[in-house]
């Protein structure tokens, strides 16, 4: 995929993302090798691409807000629902200590992992989903970020984040949503909306039934 490829990307992202980290991230992190063969060509585009089972590869310039958001500064131990193609997942490992990934369909997960090894990212581990939203064998984490869409904040997701810690997710109705940054306090959340957006849904507990 040619530079100018990826140039041209970034320049769209850095539209609304001034961390020169995440850019960083972003350039570093192949995204052709996240994508089905087909969608190679437009690897680079600012869309969501599909990525099979009925799931997408999130849009970078969203994946930029979304991790500009959680102002990782490098030790951190991150929480990732939805795995996906594990895009998202390889931008956060090179900006955090290390990442647990979450994924419910098991042809995604596996697929991932298989990309995440190929690329040598070694700080993530990706699981299957369990019966309880997240992980909660390897909390506290100190950022949560959600890549599906929920009808709110899921309470498992809040107990698994430490006091202080910062959870990003898409907020509302299956067509459309706020995209919210939540902060936890001892009195609940504080929170702010970065705009909307429209994701997959998230499925189970906390989320929507499957259709
Ligand atoms: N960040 C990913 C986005 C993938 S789409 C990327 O950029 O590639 C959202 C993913 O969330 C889908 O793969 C879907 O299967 C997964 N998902 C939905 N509900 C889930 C749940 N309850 N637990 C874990 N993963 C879930």
């Amino acid at each position: 995929m040619s530079a100018s490829a990826v140039d041209r990307m970034l320049q769209i992202v850095a539209d609304a993302v001034q961390d020169p980290r995440v850019i960083a991230a972003m350039r570093a992190v192949p995204r052709e090798q996240f994508v089905p063969r087909r969608e190679r060509p437009r690897a680079y585009a600012d869309a969501a691409l599909d990525i099979g089972q009925r799931q997408t590869i999130s849009q970078p310039l969203i994946v930029g807000m979304m991790t500009e958001a959680l102002e990782l500064q490098g030790d951190e131990h991150v929480l990732e629902i939805g795995t996906g193609s594990g895009y998202q997942t390889a931008i956060l490992a090179r900006l955090a200590a290390d990442v647990v990934t979450v994924e419910r369909i098991d042809a995604l997960r596996a697929r991932a992992d298989e990309t995440l090894r190929g690329l040598g990212c070694e700080n993530v581990r990706c699981m299957a989903a369990g019966e309880v939203l997240g992980a909660a064998e390897h909390a506290p984490y100190d950022a949560v970020i959600v890549t599906a869409a929920a009808p709110e904040i899921p309470e498992p997701l809040l107990e698994q984040l430490r006091p202080g810690g910062r959870i990003v997710i898409p907020v509302g109705s299956r067509g459309s949503q706020d995209l919210i940054v939540a902060t936890k306090t001892a009195a609940g959340t504080t929170r702010r909306s970065l705009g909307l957006c429209r994701f997959v849904p998230l499925i189970g507990a906390g989320g929507f039934t499957e259709q």
